[in-house]
């Protein structure tokens, strides 16, 4: 495993055991007041119970060498993960609905239980400081996954937020159907955010090209390290998981030796190996009458 890689299995491990203890107040807060919204805000913990759960086993999944099964990696094995947290997350929401639903065509007071909106405030507060944390250190280790995590939480936070101002308000103002209407908020808020995860999964199923940055220093090595070649032309790029798979032509002398050609080669595979994390690297080598004219110089 790289470094990484365990830094992201260990914050994966960590984010499911705060998921738990998080879950298991917003239960205690929705059984202690019987408030709808607090039970479909306890539901959306238990998403993200799930989405631990999934993400941990698809992260050291992810991380298998290839095999003579699996050749080019299991990168993909982390937008799987993500078609299963979809499914569960479209659950949850119906079962919200219903909930919310019944709450309104028959409302029913709950409890003003303080100590079951101080144990809900309680939750959210944990969560808020792990979410800040996962944001630090996501941001230092430069790990796109932890900052899609932290706003995950940031925005159950958020909503969290919303629920417990809108109970206050209903026991302020005796209105019960509103923790029905809160309970729903909930659910268009766990739809957008299950939309979001497949959304980002569905973008790396299609085998989507590098970011412009690093495109423009993929071709700035090819060209400083293709000595001896005329040019370079086609560059393809895709990504799968923490693999990034780079394809291209490479024009040489028609007379030049394979020897000479595939020494080329290896001196720009690795700087590209160098420069860009888990690349994979393939050259077509072609003789100069291949030449387009358009590709890159090589310098
Ligand atoms: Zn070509
Ligand atoms: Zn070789």
């Amino acid at each position: 495993m790289s470094d990484s890689t365990a830094l992201a299995a260990r914050f994966a491990l960590l984010s499911l055991a705060v998921a738990v203890a998080v879950l298991a107040l917003k239960g205690l807060a929705a059984w202690l007041t019987g408030s709808v919204a607090l039970s479909a805000d306890a539901v959306e913990s238990l998403v993200n119970v799930v989405t631990a759960i999934v993400a941990f086993i698809a992260v050291r999944l992810a991380a298998r060498p290839a095999d003579a099964a699996l050749p080019y990696g299991y990168g993909k094995a982390e937008y799987f993960s993500a078609v299963i947290i979809g499914v569960f997350i479209a659950l949850a929401a119906i079962v919200i609905f219903y909930q919310a639903w019944e709450g309104l065509t028959s409302p029913h007071a709950f409890k003003a239980d303080p100590v079951g909106i101080g144990v809900s405030v309680a939750a959210t507060i944990l969560n808020g400081v792990w979410a800040w944390l996962l944001l630090r250190t996501g941001k230092a280790a430069h790990s796109a996954a932890l900052v899609a995590d932290s706003r995950h939480l940031f925005s159950d936070v958020a909503s969290t937020g919303a629920v417990i101002i809108g109970i206050l308000l209903a026991i302020a103002t005796g209105y019960a159907r509103l923790d029905a209407l809160l309970a729903g908020f909930v659910a268009v808020a766990i739809l957008w955010s299950g939309w979001q995860v497949i959304r980002q999964s569905v973008i790396g199923l299609m085998d989507v090209a590098v970011d412009a940055h690093t495109m423009t220093s993929i071709r700035e090595i090819i060209a400083a390290n293709a000595e001896g070649a005329i040019e370079a032309h086609d560059i393809r790029t895709r990504q799968s998981g923490r693999h990034t798979f780079i394809e291209f032509h490479l024009v040489v002398a028609g007379a030049m030796s394979v020897e000479d050609a595939h020494a080329i080669c290896d001196r720009i595979e690795a700087k590209l190996r160098e420069a860009v994390g888990h690349a994979q690297v393939t050259i077509h080598v072609e003789p100069e009458n291949k030449a387009k004219h358009s590709g890159i110089v090589v310098v």
